[in-house]
């Protein structure tokens, strides 16, 4: 008898999520140095963090020694003030995965279901299958979410539905009138986790009001992060808007000390850095601009983007990834999310793209 036996069938059965690359690792692998590789892997912030957020870690990590506020009552006001909402419809989680994981545990058990969409991000099967719950995958429309689908697919025992606005990897996006049409279409026993990443990155004809709507859905949670726009990818910081009592379940689950003390300061520092949210917008709007002229002109598909990275079509997607690599360039194979054709690159600094588009010209060669 293994002692792997005596888990949960549902939790041999998972299979765990594939990161990007990191960059030390591909650096001791070619014996390249480590300054020399462009990752664009992991739809990071290429301006890094802003300047507040720095200054307030480097404060913050002088009280080391005392745990946390376990409360976040900091954060939360700053999130109160910024969105309009009360603290007890907050929940901060240790990046939005946090956030993810613990709607699922508050609400999916064996027995019950969760719906997602095909090419939806990795997470939500990860997070449904832990919980023993099954996971419906809804076959996707143009790459995205087919809400009508989704709808159609929602059973009795269904308890969460999980949404990507723009979605990862794919980067599709459904306007906000969609996503009202389906919340109210939704039967009020599951529980809408629409998952906002890249919320920040959306141009100002396709924003649209999800915290507003919450007076109307208490089945609605929001889920936003720290990790991309804002550049606190390695802090891990995410945060939940949703009904009090929603809120409180979570709360009841996590981990008393879910967010470090350095995380919360960089955070709270981070939020009204509106300069700095608008130049990180910007400076993805240009690059997607550079990548989508390059795909163009080398002749690939690729998939319209709403966030900060895009999807492209290579075929040998493995052989042209290995090619990437050995110039020193970390891009995303999504073959685990039933693309296995296509490459997701995170959009860079002007250079960085360069670097990327001349790399992937050789790789094609
Ligand atoms: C990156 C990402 C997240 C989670 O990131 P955290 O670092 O855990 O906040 C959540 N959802 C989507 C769609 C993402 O792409």
């Amino acid at each position: 008898m293994s002692i792997a036996s005596l888990a949960p069938d549902y939790i041999r059965a998972i299979m765990a999520y594939q990161p990007g690359k990191p960059i030390s690792e591909l650096a001791r692998e070619m014996g390249i140095a480590e300054e020399s590789i462009v990752k664009l892997a992991s739809n990071e912030n290429p301006l890094g963090m802003s300047v507040r957020a720095r200054d307030a870690a480097i404060t913050a990590i002088g009280e080391i020694s005392r745990y946390p506020d376990g409360g976040a009552f900091a954060l939360k006001k700053a999130l109160c003030a910024r969105f309009g909402v009360e603290p007890a419809q907050l929940v901060i989680g240790n990046g939005s995965n946090d956030i993810l994981e613990l709607a699922s545990q508050a609400f999916l058990a064996p027995g019950l279901s969760a719906v997602y969409s095909r090419h939806a991000f990795a997470v939500y099967p990860l997070a449904t299958n832990a919980r023993g719950a099954r996971g419906i995958e809804v076959a996707a429309k143009n790459f995205g979410h087919d809400l009508d689908a989704m709808a159609a697919a929602i059973e009795p025992q269904t308890r969460v539905v999980f949404i990507a606005n723009p979605n990862n990897p794919t980067g599709t996006f459904v306007p906000g009138a969609e996503l009202e049409a389906f919340l109210a279409e939704v039967p009020r026993h599951v529980l809408v986790v629409l998952d906002e990443a890249y919320t920040e990155y959306l141009a100002p004809e396709q924003r649209y009001d999800s915290i507003a709507w919450l007076a109307r859905f208490p089945n609605l949670l929001v889920s936003r992060t720290f990790s991309k726009a804002y550049g606190l990818a390695g802090l891990r910081v995410g945060y939940a808007i949703a009904h009090p009592e929603v809120a409180d379940l979570m709360n009841r689950v996590r981990q008393p000390f879910n967010v470090s003390s350095v995380a919360l300061a960089a955070a709270e520092a981070a939020l009204d850095d509106d300069e700095f949210l608008a130049r990180s917008a910007e400076v993805n709007r240009r690059g997607m601009a550079q990548l989508v002229a390059a795909f163009r002109e080398l002749g690939l598909e690729w998939i319209p983007s709403a966030g900060n990275f895009v999807t492209f079509k290579v075929g040998d997607a493995i052989g042209v990834n290995q090619a990437l690599l050995r110039q020193g360039v970390i891009v995303r194979p999504i073959a685990a999310y039933g693309m296995p054709h296509w490459l997701r690159v995170s959009i860079g600094l002007p250079e960085e793209n360069a670097r990327f588009i001349e790399a992937l010209r050789q790789a094609l060669a």
